[in-house]
């Protein structure tokens, strides 16, 4: 019988190379912008109890009525593989008593989520988000402080070609009147949709909105928007943030379309696109969660969130060519001939790798060429030489790859020579 050779599971990843690299040129820039703004990190469990998402997320959802990896434990209990970041934050502050810490409470998250969709192009099945979250604090400055936050991480890492899309989603007050009026527009050309819109008209009006179906996008530039039905408060609310937000001098495009894929969004929604080669993807989304705390369970508390796609991101990054000057972990190579020189070698990569020096060796090949090649691809400056008769002298021969140029130094000194050379490179 043939050996079977095991595959990942469809739409998940290995990632590792220069993916490994994005992923953590990714990882670090945001992390650290979130540092230096006060946002503490906030790791919660891969899966949670499953009505956590039915209800926060909410039924109706693309990702609680197709998406999620729901399965029983072996007590009976419905767990779910987290499909988004902001309802287990949302427990994780009810449940630890974060409540009492002073307002606002703002977190940060770098984690995989899990979505059983289409695999395509930018879409997995497990895909990592960069979140934040600030919860405790309705004033606009904090929506305005998300967004400029969320645009000096893409400034950081050089991403050029994106851009600020905003909108508001109303509140309770507002928003069932708008979904009224926009029903009522829909009304007689239903059969002029999608397959998708014309359940989306029964179930979830607001995402006849960002429908890309031909059929749906003429349709919805003659909509009623949502704009121009806010109440007084939500007016002033979004009016003030996009006030903030134009005092930082951040480029935005305001987009009646943007309506989110949740149900927990009240008031600021936004999204960040990327506009490059005409593609019109979304990096990353966010917006205001006034309700979502008290639907959990807890009290009267407003949020506001933001989530990254890490994969779109990196992409974006590749082809953007930013961040390729990652920094070389191993500079040096370390190449042995004969048995008494490998035992030495073996002594010398383990000094040079105390001393933080970055080195690789390759004991098991015998000839010096070999060696070389291997050095000579892994692109390090060095390699360091021990033969026979340096082995014999207590020697080591540097070799600059660069130049060619080979020295002979006793062995106790070569430590301190290449960090030296290093150092000046
Ligand atoms: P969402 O949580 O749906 O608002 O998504 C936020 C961001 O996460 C999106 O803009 C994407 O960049 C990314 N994202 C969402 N779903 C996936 C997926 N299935 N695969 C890869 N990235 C995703």
């Amino acid at each position: 019988m043939a050996k079977r050779i095991f595959q990942k599971p469809r739409g998940t990843r290995d990632i590792w190379g220069e993916d490994r690299k994005y992923f953590q040129l990714l990882r670090d820039t945001f992390e650290n912008v979130a540092e230096e703004a006060g946002f503490l990190k906030i790791d919660t469990p891969s899966f949670e109890d499953t009505k956590l998402f039915v209800r926060g997320v909410g039924k109706e959802t693309d990702i609680v009525g197709k998406e999620m990896y729901t399965f029983k434990d072996k007590s009976g209990n419905s767990l779910t593989l987290r499909p988004e970041g902001t309802a287990p934050v949302v427990r994780a502050y009810l449940e630890d008593g974060m409540q009492s810490l002073p307002q606002p409470v703002s977190l940060y998250y770098f984690s995989n989520f899990f979505r059983y969709e289409r695999p395509q192009a930018g879409r997995y099945r497990e895909f990592w988000q960069f979140g934040l979250e600030v919860l405790g604090d309705k004033s606009p400055l904090v929506d305005a402080n998300v967004i400029a936050t969320v645009s000096r991480i893409y400034k950081k890492l050089n991403i050029q070609n994106t851009s600020i899309q905003i909108n508001s989603m109303g509140c309770p007050a507002c928003r069932p009147k708008y979904i009224k009026l926009l029903k009522k527009f829909y009304a007689g050309k239903v059969t002029k949709l999608c397959a998708d819109c014309k359940k989306r008209y029964k179930t979830n009006p607001l995402r006849l909105l960002d429908c890309k179906n031909d059929k749906c996008l003429a349709l919805q530039s003659e909509a009623p928007q949502i704009i121009n039905n806010l109440c007084s408060t939500c007016h002033e609310h979004f009016k003030t943030v996009l006030e903030y937000v134009d005092e930082l001098d951040i480029l935005y495009e305001l987009n009646p379309k943007v309506v989110r894929g949740f149900d927990y969004y009240t008031g600021t929604v936004f999204e960040i696109w990327n506009v490059s080669d005409g593609a019109q993807n979304s990096l990353g989304g966010g917006g205001r969660y006034d309700e979502l705390i008290q639907t959990l369970g807890g009290p009267s508390v407003p949020a506001v969130g933001f989530g990254g796609g890490v994969e779109r991101t990196i992409e974006e990054m590749k082809k953007e060519e930013v961040g390729l000057d990652f920094p070389k972990n191993v500079n040096i190579f370390v190449a042995q001939l004969g048995s008494k020189a490998r035992k030495k070698c073996f002594k010398l990569l383990n000094d040079l790798l105390d001393a933080g020096i970055g080195a690789e060796a390759r004991f098991d090949k015998g000839g010096i060429g070999d060696q070389l090649k291997i050095a000579s691809k892994l692109g390090v400056g060095y390699t360091l030489l021990i033969g026979q008769r340096e082995a014999f002298d207590g020697t080591v021969i540097i070799k600059d790859m660069a130049s060619g140029n080979q020295e002979v130094f006793p062995y106790e000194k070569v430590v301190k020579v290449i960090s030296k050379r290093l150092k000046s490179t």
